[in-house]
């Protein structure tokens, strides 16, 4: 037997946890020391050479990429099929549960697993069944509550009544949920988790064949599990001591969504005869990215303390660059990015990093512009968001009353009181005459044979549109995308939701504005396309091609948080300011503060050979012009870790591929580009750009003209009230 293999990889303090004799274990080390090498080793240890049978092994994940690859990984190391072991996510993995027993699960043998957006059409049927305005209670406020009671393992007849009229209702509602659900054999992703739980909990049977059947439990980023998923794991090994956990306190980067750090440390209470290995050196990251990470989490208080070492020498240094707003930001991370490839670098070797999916879409036009292909990972790409579609639906609606696609879309939504009966007719008459959707709504209407509700309700909606296209006339393609986003209620049904990511809709939407806003100055063509139509259809196109699928060797932009147990050679931390990373939400609650540092500190330590971070000094985010601070995060950071950059080269051009506006090449008052202008601080310079007006207007100057041996201040972004310039 060669266990060769399995065992040269490792260094000691791994090689003890590999091959340690059956225990509770847990392995608590910082990011890059090698826990998932160390979880895939021990498994493949344990079949070659502690014979257990392949089907004994559960191993369990967060992500369906992170089970592949260690899938993968256990073939490659064993040279044999993984396929009997179960290794899955969770919500893999009680699926395969319910599936097997839906008998003893209460399920009926077909039953159908909801995604979010089926879950939250049920709720709003329920609503309106129950008769409950959805402006009081808003389904996705309902549906985060609902989802929030099963991550505890709460079920409606476990809550006590309260004399709380609110909680009174919200319990009612979650029974008649939970009834319903039943009665349609439907299956929540929260409630397959819970579902699983009760499955072991209430069937001795089921549960000791699981026991007997997974000799060896394994998890890996354990920091991340919720109440539930924790109390399945113990109720499959509770005599057994048979679980192995892998995990980093410093990573916890789920409390928001219900994860509970507190389970490193109830694993230690529970599973008296654990062992814990700690792992100290990291292999993945160059010196200076370690130090700067060490640095930043060393920052926060209360961790269980781990100190992350490296030999494998210093490395470049990190580089920062502050970019003068989020266009230069995005060209500049392009531009090294295609340095990278003309030195044969793979696309697949390269992440962009940040901190909300909004930030996405500076980096896909000017990646799509390049012509470098690239994949937006673990989220939609922009225009393929469900909030843009709906907002353009209203858009494309107002410039062509026929498509009946996005009259569809957005009859009710947001709600509006018309309900599936009225949409039914509408959709018969139209299928009756062969007219489209909105002629056959005005049709229904003079019939008059709606109750004078629903009537009114679907008057409503046509004269919204109506009215929104009458208003929009004559406006400029952002006002118009603005006004209609404002007029269709859209911004606060998704702020009333009390979801996950309502902020984040609301954020895109905003978003969308911006990038009607820069589509006036189209970057390919060199034309003016300010038209509302060929907007759209610039959408719609953007939205198909240019994103290499799963294969292709392409640039990965994702979140943060998506990026949690990854690696790549280049990476770039994007956004690094004051209220976009940490989060607006963060900065006054020491906790959520906490948390973000976390992610920081998962960011850095993605990078395993070269790290670069930027910020804006102008940055318009969320339809808003901001001009925010750098991150703390970035102070937390040594200085002698990293430099600070500045494109010397582009400055004479506009560094933003953006054409001026037809009305910002004339002269805005004093100030024409291309102008020669002096400024007490910065020296002489040229102005690049004009933006604003009012007190918001302001140049873009390229100061590096200073004489020779003085520093050149360099390109920056001044406001014309406070600027004092001087015309040479
Ligand atoms: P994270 O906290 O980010 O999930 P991790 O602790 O799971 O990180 P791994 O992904 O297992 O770390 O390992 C990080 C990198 O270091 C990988 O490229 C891995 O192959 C490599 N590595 C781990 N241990 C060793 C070792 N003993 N010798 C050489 N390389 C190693
Ligand atoms: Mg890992």
């Amino acid at each position: 037997m060669d266990i060769t293999k399995i065992i040269d990889p490792l260094n000691d303090a791994q090689r003890k946890a590999v091959t340690a004799p059956s225990q509770a274990m847990l392995v608590l080390a910082g990011a890059g020391s090698g826990k998932t090498r160390v979880l895939v080793h021990r498994i493949a240890w344990q079949i070659q050479v502690e014979n257990l049978s392949p089907h004994s092994i559960l191993a369990v994940t967060f992500t369906n990429k992170a089970a592949k690859e260690m899938r993968n990984r256990i073939e490659e190391l064993l040279d044999i099929p993984a396929h009997a072991m179960w290794i899955g996510t969770f919500h893999g993995i009680a699926h395969r549960l319910l599936r097997r027993h839906a008998k003893q699960a209460k399920l009926p043998e077909t039953f159908q697993v909801m995604d979010s957006a089926d879950q939250l059409r049920v709720i709003k049927r329920l609503l309106n069944a129950l008769n409950l305005a959805e402006d009081k209670w808003p389904p996705r406020q309902v549906q985060w509550h609902i989802n929030a009671q099963k991550d505890e393992g709460v079920r409606a007849k476990h809550t006590i009544e309260t004399r709380d009229i609110y909680q009174q209702q919200m319990l009612a509602i979650y029974r008649a949920y939970e009834q319903q659900c039943d009665q349609a054999g439907l299956v929540d992703f929260a409630e397959l988790l819970l579902r699983a739980h009760e499955l072991l909990r209430d069937n001795p049977d089921v549960l000791d064949f699981y026991r007997q059947r997974f000799r060896q439990v394994h998890v890996d980023e354990f920091q991340d599990t919720n109440t539930i998923q924790y109390a399945w794991l113990r109720l499959l090994t509770r005599d057994s001591d048979n679980l192995f956990v892998v995990g980093d306190d410093d990573q916890s980067i789920y409390g928001w969504r219900g994860a509970k750090i507190e389970n490193i440390y109830n694993f230690q209470r529970h599973y008296a005869n654990h062992q814990v290995i700690k792992l100290e050196q990291n292999y993945r990251s160059t010196g200076n990215i370690l130090k700067a990470a060490n640095n930043i989490i060393s920052v926060n208080e209360g961790r269980m303390g781990k100190e992350l070492w490296t030999d494998s020498g210093a490395g470049e240094l990190l580089s920062l660059y502050a970019a003068f707003n989020e266009q230069d930001e995005a060209y500049f991370v392009v531009e090294r990015i295609r340095a990278w490839i003309g030195k044969n670098g793979s696309c697949n070797d390269v992440a962009i990093l940040y901190r909300s999916n909004a930030q996405s879409r500076q980096f896909e036009e000017k990646l799509m512009t390049a012509g470098i292909p690239y994949r937006v990972y673990g989220g939609l790409r922009f225009f393929d968001r469900a909030e843009i579609k709906t907002a353009l639906a209203y858009l494309r609606l107002m410039t062509n009353r026929d498509d009946d696609a996005s009259f569809e879309r957005i009859i009710n939504t947001p709600t509006r009181g018309i309900g599936t009966k009225t949409i039914d007719d509408i959709r018969a008459i139209a299928q009756e005459h062969g007219i489209s959707l909105w002629t056959a709504a005005i049709d229904l209407i003079n019939r008059r044979q709606l109750s004078a509700r629903a009537s009114n309700a679907l008057s409503g909606f046509l004269h919204l549109i109506k009215c929104v296209t009458e208003q929009s006339e004559g406006l400029e393609l952002y006002e118009k995308v603005k006004l209609t986003i404002e007029k269709s209620g859209l911004i606060e049904f998704y702020q009333k939701a009390k979801i996950d990511n309502g902020e984040e809709k609301v954020e895109n939407l905003e978003e969308l504005v911006n990038a009607a806003r820069s589509f006036v100055f189209d970057q390919e063509n060199e034309e003016y396309l300010g038209e509302l139509d060929m907007f759209l259809s610039f959408a719609t196109l953007e939205s198909g091609d240019m994103q290499g699928d799963d294969f292709d060797d392409c640039v990965q932009l994702m979140t943060l948080h998506s990026a949690k147990g990854l690696e790549f050679k280049l990476v770039f931390l994007v956004g690094m300011e004051e209220g976009l990373f940490p989060s607006q939400q963060s900065l006054d609650d020491a906790g959520r503060l906490e948390e973000e540092r976390r992610l920081c500190y998962v960011g850095i330590t993605r990078a395993m050979q070269q790290l670069y971070l930027s910020y804006a000094e102008s940055r318009r985010l969320y339809g808003r012009e901001t001009y925010p601070r750098p991150s703390r995060f970035l102070r937390e950071i040594p200085a002698e870790c990293m430099q600070e950059i500045r494109m010397r080269s582009h400055v004479n051009q506009p560094v933003t591929t953006i054409k001026p506006k037809k009305e910002s090449l004339q002269a805005i008052g004093r100030y024409k580009h291309g102008q020669r202008v002096g400024h007490a601080k910065f020296g002489e310079g040229i102005i690049l750009q004009i933006e604003g007006e009012g007190a918001q207007e302001r140049v873009q100057i390229n100061f590096n003209c200073a004489p020779k041996g003085e520093k050149a201040a360099g390109v920056k972004w001044l406001m014309l009230a406070y600027a004092k310039l001087d015309v040479l």
